[in-house]
């Protein structure tokens, strides 16, 4: 009888674990081989089992639709406000209410009605070649002085398909308004060097070889260069080149996020707010910086030695990043009529 109880009770543990929701199901189109320690020092920590699905974001959100209501994703992880602000518009998202992620989290890096957060921050800046533009040439120029016909042939930028030009675009529109931005953006495609072509980091690899004098792309990539793990070309590369942080109009640079939000049918939201408080706890912010070269949110919190030796007294563009989101169609729709390729 006695054995038959304990049976029972162990059982009973076993179904209250579950119901209580000993996992957290986290679906990431985030890149990065160095969120699976993010992960295992949450299990390590409470024990909450960490299952990750990770994918192309039009994939994962395919994949969130088809499971409707049975969805197991509690966290959907991303990059880019206009990425974010997409999965809230389908109305995936719910509210996330935790008084620790509102303090900590400043409300110009929230989606609307708190859906979702940013965990990580990077700048949208200039890469130069300080062998052929000085600091004090460059030092006053902001974004909207790129569609001056002072750089004609100068600037290398990647398509307009991609999201980080897509909100970049969103913010000049947000401060200047449409039709200014329209007229930026006819001056800035008649000053391109190249048709845009390639990825963030082959941008920055044009300046360096000199085919052309001003690259637009992330922070963090000039972090994930000189760390080597690129390659040698791409460190050598990388060693070639300065950013200048624009600071412009009361501005400042453009800012966008690595962020999360948690699914409105996530059968674990507990625990996937205890996972993005867990994201925003000092020790793993500093691991975030550390491996991905982004900016922390935590103030207190140093970037990686690589991106603070750019300088961390930059000013940040304050702009909401919900702006690149309600903002991200008529910037394609501007890219386009400009002729961005
Ligand atoms: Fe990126």
């Amino acid at each position: 009888m006695k054995k038959i109880k304990i049976t029972l009770i162990v059982f009973l543990l076993l179904i209250g674990c579950s119901q209580n929701g000993s996992e957290v199901n986290i679906y990431t189109s985030r890149h990065y081989d160095s969120d699976d320690e993010l992960y295992a020092l949450f299990t390590e920590k409470t024990g909450i089992q960490v299952n990750v699905i990770s994918g192309k974001g039009a994939a994962l959100i395919e994949r969130i639709k088809a499971e409707g209501e049975n969805s197991p994703a509690d966290i959907y992880f991303t990059v880019d406000a206009g990425n974010l602000w997409k999965v809230q518009s389908e109305g995936f998202f719910q509210s996330i209410s935790s008084n620790k992620i509102n303090s900590i989290v400043p409300e110009n890096l929230r989606g609307p009605n708190n859906e979702w957060i940013a965990i990580a921050k990077r700048a949208r800046v200039i890469f130069y070649n300080p062998k052929k533009i000085s600091k004090d040439e460059i030092k006053n120029l902001s974004y909207e002085d790129l569609s001056n016909p002072k750089w004609k042939g100068r600037i290398v930028i990647r398509s307009s398909n991609n999201m980080y030009n897509q909100s970049l675009v969103a913010s000049l529109i947000s401060n200047n308004g449409i039709e200014n931005t329209e007229i930026w953006g006819k001056g800035l495609i008649s000053n391109f060097a190249r048709k845009p072509q390639g990825n963030d980091r082959s941008q920055i690899m044009a300046v360096a070889n000199e085919e052309a004098d001003l690259a637009i792309a992330n922070s963090y990539y000039i972090g994930l260069m000189l760390s080597g793990t690129k390659g040698s070309e791409q460190l050598e590369a990388a060693k070639k080149v300065s950013i200048h942080f624009p600071n412009q109009n009361n501005r400042g640079a453009h800012i966008n996020i690595s962020g999360a939000g948690i699914l409105k049918s996530s059968p674990n939201s507990k625990n996937a707010i205890k996972f993005l408080e867990f994201l925003l706890s000092e020790e793993m912010q500093k691991n975030i910086v550390n491996n991905s070269y982004e900016y922390p949110i935590l103030e207190n919190i140093d970037p990686h030695p690589l991106i603070k030796n750019f300088g961390t007294d930059f000013k940040e563009d304050r702009t909401s990043v919900t702006d690149y989101g309600e903002l991200n169609p008529e910037a394609i729709k501007l890219m386009d009529r400009v002729g961005w390729k």
